[in-house]
């Protein structure tokens, strides 16, 4: 099977020029203008960009956690996905208390089994480092299961959050193995002690889930992370950052040379703390950790994705239901499941404010959404770019399209959407993963099961 993109702009994360991309198989394998060959498939692009499927380094499906599911299975969070463009993603496989980290392996492999119709890998999250073997296999897992970056909580004191020591080991068998650990940076110990505060003061809404996680403990968190993993000599990658006080240890890092990356997501540009003071519990919709910030961080994170202080934009996808889910909170915060879906509108959102609205450039949006996910997590040169030898995976982006963002119209399970009504100028048309045509406008062609698990390389903090 042969593919020829025709004639539109191809953009990478360095380049932007007009061409036509051939497809062979699964690879490109050639990228020239005005290519005299023959195809089984031709695909005008004409006055199209034509981008590199987008790679999400950050998603949460099927994932159990305080006795609810997030509602998104691997089949309907990655059809979402892939009608967004992403057509790679990175998942979270939990580690239960006392399991070894194959058996958690195993787990999350059945569950993307005969649903995936884009590509994944896994980041193991680690909840229990307790014995020598369970830290010996942490050190094998690059090696024996393509899992090259190790997650840890330092929030969520009842579940999955980690003492210190164990973050810290962590980080040196990450620097042993050559995995990037990666860290959801809160103060839990004081977040519980506010919580209870609050409740026993009787202030029980979801405006008071962002009251007791307030930012200086996701910066006192992030700046604990950042020494520790430069005592143990291991990279480091801080996700969802959400506000200045997290962005500053992460840039002040960085300027000292130190190997710490950050990234953000796309729903901290754009809703604020207000946000959770929606009448008739609609806050909880915005429940997610860490919080919405106050609004003049959204400027903030703009500049620091702009001049490099962070490198990636994920969407910590991790839908659950508003009706059936969420409110399980309506008396008590604490027990509205955290997290907010956004697989799907992660390109159009980040094109239409971001490219379109003057604040990054195309090129950076490349970097942000596909090349440097790519990189950090052992991906690329076969995923996030546009080269010879690369996957064919591919988004012809239509930038003139406009589309208004709703539940009524997106693909995942969740029955509300985090931009509900957002008009945006930009969207994906046609969709290819390894050669592909995985979407054609409002069509899913891919079937389930076609979704490959990728082994990722090794980290190479030379990459970025
Ligand atoms: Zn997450």
């Amino acid at each position: 099977m042969s593919v020829l993109i025709r004639g539109g702009r191809v953009v990478t994360a360095a380049d932007e020029y007009i061409a036509d991309i051939f497809v062979e198989g699964e690879r490109i394998a050639l990228i020239g203008a005005s290519l005299d060959l023959e195809a089984d498939r031709v695909i005008d692009a004409a006055g199209k960009y034509v981008l590199p499927g987008a790679v999400d380094p950050h998603t949460h499906l099927a994932m159990p956690w305080r006795g609810e599911t997030t509602i998104d299975d691997y089949e309907s969070g990655q059809t979402a996905a892939a009608f967004g463009g992403t057509t790679t993603h990175v998942d979270f496989c939990i580690q239960g208390k006392g399991q070894s980290f194959a058996e958690a392996l195993e787990i999350w492999h059945g569950k993307r089994e005969g649903k995936a119709v884009i590509d994944n890998g896994f980041h193991i999250a680690i909840t229990d480092l307790a014995t020598d073997e369970r830290l010996a296999e942490l050190e094998r897992l690059p090696e024996e299961h393509g899992v090259t970056s190790y997650k840890l909580f330092m929030a969520y004191k009842d579940s999955l959050m980690v003492d210190d020591e164990t973050l810290f080991k962590a980080m040196q068998a990450a620097a042993k193995s050559g995995a990037l650990v990666m860290v959801h940076a809160e103060n839990g110990d004081a977040i519980e002690v506010l919580m209870a505060e609050a409740i026993a003061a009787g202030n029980t809404s979801p405006r008071y889930h962002a009251l007791t996680r307030p930012p200086e403990l996701e910066g006192e968190a992030t700046n604990r992370a950042i020494q520790l993993a430069h005592v143990a000599g291991a990279p480091l990658y801080v996700v969802h950052v959400s506000c200045a006080e997290s962005a500053e240890p992460i840039a002040l890092a960085r300027e000292r040379g130190w190997n710490i990356w950050g990234e953000t997501c796309t729903q901290y540009f754009f809703i604020d703390q207000s946000f959770l003071d929606k009448p008739d519990f609609e806050g909880a919709k915005y429940v997610y950790t860490p919080p919405p910030r106050p609004k003049a961080n959204q400027d903030v994170l703009w500049n620091a994705v702009r001049t490099n202080v962070l490198q990636a934009i994920s969407t910590d996808h991790c839908a659950y239901l508003f009706k059936g889910q969420k409110d399980a909170g309506v008396d008590d915060f604490r027990q509205i499941p955290n997290g907010g879906p956004g697989l799907e509108n992660r390109l159009q959102m980040i094109h239409h404010f971001g490219v379109r609205d003057g604040r990054i450039s195309l090129n950076r949006m490349v970097e942000l959404l596909c090349t440097n996910p790519a990189k950090l997590f052992g991906l690329y040169p076969r995923k996030g770019t546009l080269a010879v030898g690369s996957d064919a995976d591919v988004v012809v982006f239509d930038p003139e399209k406009r589309v208004t963002i709703s539940a009524a119209t997106h693909h995942s399970k969740a029955d509300y959407n985090l931009f509900e009504g957002t008009e945006v100028v930009g969207s994906p048309e046609l969709v290819l993963l390894r050669g592909s045509v995985i979407v054609d406008g409002d069509q899913l062609l891919a079937k389930p099961g076609s979704g490959q698990f990728v082994q990722r390389a090794r980290f190479g903090e030379q990459l970025v």
